[in-house]
């Protein structure tokens, strides 16, 4: 049965594992002052997570918030996480979409927050008003997400305005990499959501309502909704994103000399053609999906038949790929076959592991092995050697058994695993986080430092530096352009939009959008919260330790060359600098 909500968002529904009790509070303050999604999630965060906090400790929230327009315009179909992240040791923001923002704003919430830790395994199953605490017992341990995801399919109510979050046998050990799958193709997938949700013994998180939402200006909200849709459907704004999907990166940085291969020991990969949207497309795609409330519909996903176990049939899996997937799984582990690429995405979507990181792990582990930093000892008798798919997949395994103290070690990220071993030079991360695949040039590596979750969606550093290859632009305007993306990504993730609709959610139709539907502000007022969430961010990772002094850079990104040329480290450390003074990161961190 539909029950009314408000246009406005402003409940707040706060849960207590240990308790296996909740209350749902109402704070307009919160979504008044900062819309939504990033920016209430990150107050939320301020509030709840006490300073020092283990990540890992039943302390430790989980905040899930959606935006003022979620539901009600195209691909405003995202969900913020926020946590203190077990992989870099503070701020976690992860986002995804499926049906996760529509399901959250249809219970009835802006926000959710996950405090406490069970006794035994649970998980929980949110309608509307009522959370009930579920024993999960026959669902810890299972083999694949996937299966996960299929049972409780089956004993939950709501298909359709429902959405099923679980984690994997990696989130259960408490891999400090392994993420979250929502539905069954998309993910909160970075800086180890899922080893959050394992310390809390929460396998899973079910979500539906039956909410309805009456808009007061009915009119005005056709009339906007009808040229949004335009805009998206109509325009090659979202265009590249309706037919290859990102996968179509793939060539595009091959061409220019900016895909990582083979743990950035080359930025141009032989085998790229066999491994790109193009091929995959033409090849082995399936079908495409969307998230919903989004005309796009930018999931890829590839069909692949393999043999089932000898003497037996084959079975067909179904594989999302993305760029970001692709170049973790593929050029950087020297693997240029579509069929084996996938296989390998495929164990680590199954295991729940963040395939960018799991990616960039085991390309430092066969560079250490073929170095003899590390050995058969170290590895438990594999020996790594680039492309050899097989041997990757018994890596995963191995990685999330955790059979000895060098997965164990590997299991909490590529950059401890490297200072126990050695081979922190080629060690590719920033700021704790495994690389992005892009090595553009100077800002695309100043936005993985810079950057509040050291993503390359923070401020799309990247794409200033390929704007840069054709019109040329000094280290000056790269870095005002990374400060004034990031703070703008601030207020999109307040929203919470898709930021492959970034393009058409300008500052003016933002504006205008939240007029009608209740929401008094200017874009400077909109470019002042952006500045404000920005700081709110840092202000959490300097309180837990991230020091802007001691930032480091793996000294490979200085010894392969990028389109612009060999990158030289007092340029990066002047852009550090310049973001950290432009952004009023500098003065925060000396008063606080
Ligand atoms: S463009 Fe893709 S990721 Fe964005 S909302 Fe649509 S389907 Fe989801």
């Amino acid at each position: 049965m539909a029950y009314k909500l408000e246009e406005k968002l402003s409940k707040v529904l706060y849960i207590d594992l240990t308790e296996q009790k909740y209350e749902i509070t109402d704070r307009p303050d919160l979504f008044d002052k900062y819309l939504g999604g990033a920016g209430v999630a990150a107050k939320l965060l301020e509030e709840e997570c006490p300073k020092g906090m283990d990540p890992l400790g039943p302390d430790n929230p989980i905040i899930l918030a959606v935006g003022p327009l979620t539901t009600l315009y195209p691909c405003m179909s995202k969900t913020v996480a926020m946590f203190k992240s077990p992989l870099t040791g503070n701020l976690g923001e992860s986002h995804t979409g499926g049906r996760s923002a529509l399901a959250i704003r249809l219970a009835g919430y802006g926000a959710i927050v996950i405090k406490g830790a069970a006794d035994k395994p649970i998980y929980l199953s949110i309608f509307n008003d009522k959370v009930e605490f579920k024993d999960a017992s026959v669902l810890w341990g299972m083999r694949t997400t996937y299966s996960v995801g299929r049972v409780l399919r089956e004993v939950e109510p709501g298909s359709g305005r429902r959405t099923i979050m679980r984690i994997g046998l990696a989130g259960e050990r408490l891999v400090r990499f392994s993420n979250v799958a929502v539905e069954t193709f998309r993910h909160f997938g970075r800086q180890g959501l899922g080893a959050v949700m394992g310390s809390k013994r929460l396998k899973a998180l079910v979500i539906g309502g039956t909410g309805e939402i009456a808009i007061a200006k009915l009119k005005d909200y056709i009339k906007a909704y009808k040229e949004l849709y335009d805009l998206v459907t109509k325009t090659p704004a979202m265009m590249k994103y309706r037919d290859y999907g990102t996968a179509v990166n793939v060539l595009a940085l091959n061409t220019i000399g900016a895909l990582p291969t083979r743990n950035l020991q080359a930025t141009k990969f032989e085998y790229a053609e066999n491994i790109c949207g193009e091929k995959l497309a033409e090849t082995l795609l399936s079908r495409r999906l969307a998230c919903s409330h989004c005309p796009i519909g930018c999931i890829h996903i590839a069909e692949v038949k393999v043999k089932f176990a000898p003497f037996h049939a084959y079975e067909t899996l179904l594989v999302p790929y993305d760029y970001e997937p692709i170049y973790a799984m593929g050029s950087m582990l020297g693997i240029g076959d579509a069929i084996g690429m996938l296989r390998l995405l495929e164990r680590a979507e199954a295991l729940g592991l963040d395939a960018m990181s799991a990616g960039v792990a085991m390309a430092w582990a066969t560079e250490a092995f073929e170095r003899g930093i590390i050995t058969a000892n170290e590895t438990n008798g594999l020996t790594l050697r680039w492309g050899d798919v097989d041997t990757y997949i018994k890596f995963l395994d191995n990685l999330v058994e955790m059979v000895n103290d060098f997965y164990r070690a590997l299991a909490m990220g590529t950059e401890h695993a490297a200072s126990v071993y050695g081979g922190l030079d080629f060690a590719l991360t920033f700021g704790g986080n495994e690389m992005p695949g892009y090595h553009v040039g100077p800002t695309t590596i100043v936005g993985f430092i810079v950057g509040a979750r050291h993503s390359h969606l923070d401020n799309a550093g990247y794409s200033v530096d390929e704007k840069a290859l054709k019109k040329p632009m000094n280290l000056e305007e790269r870095v005002d352009r990374i400060v004034a993306e990031e703070q703008w990504r601030c207020v999109l993730s307040s929203l919470v939009a898709c930021f492959f609709a970034r393009g058409v959610y300008t500052p003016d139709k933002v504006v205008k959008l939240l007029e009608i539907h209740g929401y008094s502000v200017t874009e400077d007022d909109l470019k002042k919260l952006g500045k404000e969430i920005h700081l709110m961010k840092y202000r959490f990772k300097l309180r837990e330790g991230f020091s802007l002094e001691r930032i480091r850079i793996p000294k490979r990104v200085f010894e392969t060359p990028t389109p612009h040329g060999t990158l030289k480290e007092e340029d990066l450390r002047w852009m550090i600098r310049r973001f950290y003074e432009k952004a009023g990161i500098l003065e925060l961190a000396t008063s606080s």
